[in-house]
């Protein structure tokens, strides 16, 4: 059987990696079952490896790569005792104690876990458009977070793909900075609300580009500009922006947890009282249950809760 441990934390963004220092300088022992290199990162560590410069993380005053910044996390955690998987967490049973957490593994001894409480810190990830180029030049002005990046693009003329709330938020969000922001549609309707689409129709820095697919991001180093088709009259063209702000909707990592926890309608992981879910012992933070932030430093602040309350928890347990 394998050890059974105080608190096991699944994802290693800043979320988990922040719920693992608190718990670590706790003395609860946290492992952190961090994930694996994924098809659009070679490491794991959440959205934040996947960006460049990181200028709004308080403390940080000339700002810091997204990786070092993650890296930095995680050596945090591990000065107070923190221990690392790096594997997925592949199947969880919250339905008896201690929780048991399988991981991919499978031929590996101490694949398995066991935990009487358990952060749940999966993240969420970006729908992407699986263009060739994409995955390429993610970080290299190609962006899915206009709050993040958007300030790299000053008098730059950028492109946000989507008609969704999201990419009209966005798109007006960026017109803060850029000369001009190019709105690429795959339909003639805009999918976001009546306000949004008011308020983007009145910005005149924003047009928009109707009919529209993305083929191909194009760029070597970075972006340079978008390989298009329009899909009524088949018509292809090259549009040059130095500047590409993908967003088509968002994805929690919440499958793993299918018919155990309370997810809403879109998947995100229902909380209440902080970070309490719907089982006991059992916490969450993060983006897998914020749709609105998403932020790093709103994902560490809620880890912190997950911690101080995943504590308490095994206090009152008698576990503590
Ligand atoms: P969404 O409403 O699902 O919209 C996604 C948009 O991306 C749609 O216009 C869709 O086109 C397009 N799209 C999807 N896949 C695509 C692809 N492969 N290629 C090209 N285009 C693609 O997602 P969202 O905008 O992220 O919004 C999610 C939820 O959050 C919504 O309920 C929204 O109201 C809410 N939200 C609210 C606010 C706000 O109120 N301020 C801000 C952000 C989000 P089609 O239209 O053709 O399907």
């Amino acid at each position: 059987m394998p050890d059974i441990h105080d608190v096991v934390i699944l994802g290693s963004g800043p979320a988990g990696l922040t719920a693992a220092i608190y718990t670590a300088r706790a003395n609860l022992k946290p492992v952190v079952v961090e994930g694996e290199p994924s098809s659009t990162s070679d490491q794991p560590g959440g959205q934040l490896m996947l960006t460049t410069d990181v200028e709004n993380y308080p403390g940080f005053v000339d700002g810091i790569m997204g990786p070092e910044l993650m890296e930095r996390f995680r050596d945090q955690a591990a000065r107070f005792g923190a221990t690392f998987v790096t594997r997925k967490a592949t199947q969880v049973d919250l339905s008896s104690r201690p929780f048991r957490i399988w991981t991919d593994a499978a031929h590996d001894a101490d694949a398995d876990l066991e935990a009487r409480a358990l952060i749940v810190s999966t993240g969420a990830r970006s729908l992407m458009l699986n263009v060739p180029g994409e995955s390429r030049l993610l970080g290299h002005g190609l962006s899915t977070c206009a709050t993040c990046d958007g300030f790299f693009f000053r008098e730059q003329d950028i492109a946000v793909v989507g008609g969704g709330d999201s990419a009209i938020e966005e798109a007006i969000f960026l017109t803060r900075f850029a000369r001009t922001v190019t709105l690429i549609h795959r339909r003639k309707e805009l999918r976001a609300s009546k306000i949004m689409q008011d308020r983007a129709f009145a910005n005149e820095k924003i047009v928009f580009r109707w009919d529209t697919v993305v083929n191909e991001v194009v760029g070597d180093t970075k972006v340079s500009g978008l390989s298009v088709t329009n899909t009524i009259t088949g018509e292809e063209d090259k549009l040059a922006f130095s500047g590409v702000f993908v967003a088509i909707g968002h994805v929690p990592n919440s499958g793993v947890f299918d018919g155990q926890l309370d997810v809403d309608e879109a998947g995100y992981i229902r909380t209440t009282e902080g970070s309490r879910t719907n089982v006991e012992g059992v916490f969450v933070c993060g983006d897998v249950q914020d749709h609105i932030y998403r932020q790093a430093i709103t994902a560490a602040g809620s880890g912190c809760m997950a911690a101080i309350d995943a504590e308490r928890w095994l206090e009152a347990a008698g576990h503590g």
